[in-house]
């Protein structure tokens, strides 16, 4: 509900008196989000944030839960190419827009035993340098892309590649948020829900000040560089890829010819496999700086050219444009090999188009990486039905990275013992031909054919069921998120941090049942009872025990109103499958 004018103009008053300088509208670097009325405050000290997120919050106070204002904080702010919000999903919207871009949120100090504090707006691939020039240490596991900041890739669980690595998160030692009620709050692994919070914090727990993260002694890379065919590269897999070096990553340029899958002359996909070598060895073949620039012109030629607006209005172009275009410069026609500083070699690719559309799915992956096989496989050959209707949904490429993960809350690289995690994103341009089609159509074989979960900074599906995809995990983040407001008197309901995109995410269970009063709640719940009542196919042996169960709960809604239970007791995807025969036949009772 947005801000009526009356408290737009106490809130401008706030930002004047704090000297808070704000702009009107915003928009993310793809600019698929454009949100014309927000206010973009840039926040230069931590009393500033405390301020604004008190203002908001003392708003909220005063009014229903369903008109709550909302505010949360999106990297950008700074006078760079880059700096700007690099999530294609909407969450990081608010009515307020906060970019913090004062000292206090650049800081970089290392503290004891390789734990560095890092401002929560500091970029990644700053962050990798200053540690490798001035602290000789580096981080372990990063984005391949430098210009995403610690506490936005930290938020929505992000991730590079590497087998033994954690998710960027993985990293966290401890973090200070500023509360949406303005209190300060540092916590570690010594608070029972650190691993929760941490895995995947959304942006919910609070806007993050700054986090210590664990780095390891400086060192280099050695990254041999592999030009191979779709072919050649679902043999390598099957020979052990991933396994083999502790970080590979792929990149696979489809071409749309009908053999794909099999002709191995159709060079289309580079294997990048990167070793640590001693930080005293000598480069090879690196020069970074220019390495930018020429991929920076490279951008800049395919936009001032309109390429993508080109292969919009004329996909037919798209097959030829992939094989001697993207694969000519992005692949190559050799292996190569480079040897260099950490930093350089982990974000090698550093100039990026706007126009991009983007689906990662990372799904668990067994060491012989039998998954990796099957879903590149069924994508290539999903790519080729298309063509075969003269559609070709990816113009840019598919990136695949493996990595170990994190487990915790709702962290989308969770993995049991002695898993990996694959993340499979493919990338395209905006609104070409098929692409939605194609998008649908991934959605469905990765979230049904592998249990996948989506990178919720690139794309949700609209079907995707957070409870049914993380299970017990979606449970505890919730009761955990309750938990942490409660703990800190703050209601849960009426956060500036929580905007559609995350109450969505949260399935609205969690603030109707605060929201509802109890005799609001007996009368739903009563309301409910008595419509399964008439719903029980009473010929299941199990009709009386549920009538039974059912009379009980209208008999006293005020208890069940009151219990913190669902009224059935939520049934996960994971306590279904424990459940004996007879139980789930009992679930199916009603129908
Ligand atoms: C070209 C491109 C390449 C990409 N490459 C990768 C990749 O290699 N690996 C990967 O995992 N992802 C990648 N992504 C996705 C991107 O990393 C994620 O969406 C990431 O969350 C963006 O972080 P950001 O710093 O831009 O923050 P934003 O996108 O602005 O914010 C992300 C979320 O964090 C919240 N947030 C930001 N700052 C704070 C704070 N201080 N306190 C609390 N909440 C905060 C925001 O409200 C939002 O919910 C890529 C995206 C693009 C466009």
């Amino acid at each position: 509900m947005p801000m009526d004018q009356a408290e737009k103009n106490e809130f401008l008053k706030v930002l004047e008196d704090h000297h808070i300088t704000h702009e009107i509208g915003w928009k993310n670097f793809s600019e698929n989000i454009d949100d014309k009325p927000a206010i973009v405050a840039k926040i230069e000290t931590i009393q500033q944030l405390q301020v604004v997120m008190r203002t908001l919050y003392a708003f909220n106070e005063k009014k229903a839960e369903s008109e709550r204002n909302t505010g949360r904080t999106a990297a950008g702010g700074d006078n760079k190419k880059y700096s700007k919000s690099f999530s294609f999903t909407a969450c990081a919207e608010g009515e307020v827009i906060l970019h913090l871009t004062g000292k206090a949120f650049k800081e970089i100090k290392p503290l004891a035993e390789n734990i560095v504090l890092t401002g929560a707006s500091v970029e990644v691939g700053v962050l990798a340098r200053i540690l490798y020039e001035l602290y000789n240490l580096v981080l372990q596991a990063a984005s391949l892309i430098p210009y995403v900041t610690v506490a936005g890739l930290a938020a929505n669980a992000g991730h590079g590649s590497g087998r033994d690595q954690p998710s960027f998160a993985g990293l966290i030692a401890a973090m200070t948020l500023c509360l949406p009620n303005g209190d300060i709050v540092r916590i570690d692994a010594n608070d029972e829900n650190f691993e929760t919070i941490r895995a995947a914090h959304l942006g919910l727990f609070g806007v993050v000040i700054n986090m210590e993260l664990q780095c390891i002694p400086a060192k280099k890379l050695k990254c041999e560089m592999d030009v191979r065919s779709l072919a050649e590269l679902i043999e390598e897999v099957q020979q052990g890829l991933f396994i083999n070096d502790p970080y590979v990553s792929v990149m696979y340029v489809p071409t749309y010819q009908p053999d794909e899958l099999t002709n191995k002359s159709i060079k289309n996909v580079i294997i990048y496999r990167s070793t640590p070598v001693a930080k005293e060895e000598n480069d090879v073949n690196m020069n970074a700086v220019l390495s930018h620039f020429g991929q920076d012109a490279e951008v800049e030629m395919g936009e001032s050219l309109h390429i993508t607006d080109l292969l919009r209005k004329h996909p037919n172009l798209i097959p030829d444009y992939m094989k001697y275009i993207v694969s000519q410069f992005a692949v190559g026609v050799k292996d190569a090999h480079v040897l260099g500083p950490w930093p350089d070699v982990t974000h090698y690719r550093t100039a990026f188009p706007r126009d991009i559309d983007d689906t990662d799915y990372l799904f668990e992956a067994s060491a012989d990486a039998k998954e990796i096989v099957a879903a590149i496989t069924r994508v290539a050959e999903s790519l080729t039905e298309f063509a075969k209707h003269k559609q070709y949904p990816i113009t840019d490429a598919i990136y695949l990275r493996f990595f170990k993960g994190t487990n915790g809350g709702l962290s989308t690289s969770a993995h049991a013992e002695g898993r990996y995690i694959c993340g499979f994103d493919m990338v395209s341009s905006n609104g070409m031909h098929g692409y939605k089609e194609f998008k649908n159509e991934m959605s469905h074989y990765f979230l049904n054919e592998l249990n996948a979960k989506p990178h919720p900074g690139k794309f949700i599906p609209p079907e995707f069921n957070y409870r049914k995809a993380y299970g017990k995990a979606y449970d505890e983040f919730i009761k955990t998120l309750q938990d942490w407001h409660t703990k800190h008197h703050i209601e849960l309901g009426k956060s500036p941090l929580l905007n559609a995109f995350h109450e969505q995410m949260l399935n609205n269970n969690v603030l109707m049942r605060e929201e509802m009063d109890v005799p609001r709640q007996s009368v739903e719940v009563k309301k409910i009872a008595e419509g399964f009542k008439s719903q029980i196919n009473m010929e299941n042996p199990f009709a009386e025990i549920l009538l039974k169960d059912l009379e009980e709960i209208c008999r006293q809604p005020e208890a069940y109103a009151r219990s913190s239970q669902t009224l059935f007791g939520g049934s996960t995807t994971d306590n279904m499958n424990n459940q004996s025969v007879e139980e789930k036949q009992r679930h199916c009772v009603i129908v």
